[in-house]
């Protein structure tokens, strides 16, 4: 009974979050405006602004289409009770509870990999193709499939079989040990990125010495920062959109500019940009946003223990008896809403620190460079400059360019 009850619990949430995102899909493709905004008329003319808006209205269809692929396919899995088959297949090969869970997740991540392949292939190849986007080879493509999967397999699954083996051994109580695992993994990975993992996917070499890091320094000695590590990075490999960003903690934090961040924006810009980037570490962003992570997976672990020791939650997909990788699932799809709630506060809080760190940059460096800098970044990155307020809220991790502009310019 009570799983049966979970089950359509589980089924009513995947149908909620879906017509959630086709409502804001709708509402922000209506909100796109016949005319270039006034204050990027600088950087658009109206042949740009209109291949642009045929971009996002392919854009628009696509996802509609993959969305909906993507929305049966769940509802098919779930209904069918296909979780349960991989987990007695798996059980057929291993009983012993982390070796079956890890194969339970093997299978299941190597499926939608391949659900996700002609999707991401289409929008690379074709459309990013068209409309000038992409530099990404065929090769690179798939190199990075393979460097992904390789990751998986030797990051991803020793962390989850650590948490399953806590499991087995404490039961209940092992959120404890898997929060302090999970976190302090997450403190290291964050030190060593852009130093082990980064390598794998781009190539980066320090700024080279020129008029370009002059600024730079100059900058860094104005603003009180030390910048030793500048790195280029060659996000020319993949596309043309350009970004710059900050990683690491204490000295092994490094600023990372793209090689066609530093082909598109002039020096002033760029400096601009960096010191957005520094903002964001002199006003803590960082180290609160790691904080806040390390709180909200605490929380999340702990009602994971509370619930999945309930057998109702395997047996709501299918499952017999207590099974954690079962469970686990179960208790995503269910804490959906929650997290859905979550994501909004995460998002709110992000677009506030934004603005937090372009007013430092309008402090420290040039506010006007910054304008000039987020409008070519944003033509650019062919963003939709008029999205509609509710989409913004649920999914825009910074505000939208217009709203940036009128703050660094009041
Ligand atoms: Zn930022």
């Amino acid at each position: 009974m009570m799983e049966q009850i979970l089950f359509y619990l589980i089924i009513a949430f995947v149908v909620f979050e879906y017509a959630t995102d086709l409502c804001l899909d709708w509402l922000n493709r209506r909100s796109w405006s016949h005319e270039v905004p006034e204050p990027i008329r600088d950087v658009y003319d109206a042949d740009t602004f209109e291949n642009h808006k045929r971009y996002r209205r392919v854009n628009f269809s696509f996802s509609q289409v993959s969305g909906a692929f993507s929305f049966v396919a769940t509802l098919l899995v779930l209904s069918s009770g296909m979780l349960a088959m991989v987990d007695a297949w798996a059980a057929s090969i291993t009983l012993h509870p982390v070796g079956r869970g890890l194969l339970f997740f093997a299978i299941i991540g190597v499926a939608a990999s391949f659900f996700n392949l002609p999707f991401s292939w289409y929008q690379t190849f074709v459309i990013e193709q068209r409309f000038g986007f992409n530099t990404t080879t065929r090769r690179t493509f798939i190199t990075d499939l393979l460097k992904g999967a390789l990751l998986s397999l030797l990051i991803g699954a020793p962390l989850m079989g650590g948490v399953m083996f806590l499991f087995e051994w404490l039961g209940e109580m092992f959120w404890v040990y898997a929060w302090l695992l999970i976190s302090g993994f997450s403190v290291f990975m964050s030190m060593f990125y852009t130093s082990w993992i980064l390598p794998m996917f781009n190539k980066q070499k320090p700024l080279d010495n020129g008029s370009l890091r002059d600024s730079i320094e100059t900058f860094s000695l104005r603003s009180g920062f030390r910048l030793d590590n500048i790195y280029v990075m060659d996000g020319s490999k993949r596309s043309t959109k350009a970004n710059a960003f900050f990683s690491g903690l204490g000295s092994r934090k490094r600023i990372v500019l793209y090689d066609t961040l530093i082909r598109d924006l002039t020096e002033s810009e760029i400096v601009a940009v960096l010191s957005h980037e520094v903002g964001h570490y002199k006003l803590k962003h960082t180290l609160w946003g790691m904080l806040a992570g390390i709180a909200q997976t605490g929380v999340l672990l702990f009602l994971l223990s509370l619930f999945v020791t309930t057998p109702e939650l395997t047996k709501a997909l299918g499952g017999e008896g207590v099974q954690f990788h079962i469970g686990l699932v179960a208790f995503g799809l269910l804490f959906s809403p929650i997290s859905l709630v979550i994501g909004l506060m995460t998002n709110g809080l992000s677009r506030r620190n934004e603005y937090a760190a372009d007013r430092f940059a309008a402090n420290h460096a040039d506010g006007q460079a910054l304008v000039s800098a987020l409008k070519k970044l944003s033509v650019n990155s062919l963003g939709n400059p008029t999205p509609h307020p509710a989409y913004v809220w649920f999914h825009y991790s910074h505000p939208p360019l217009l709203q940036r502009i009128k703050a660094l310019m009041s």
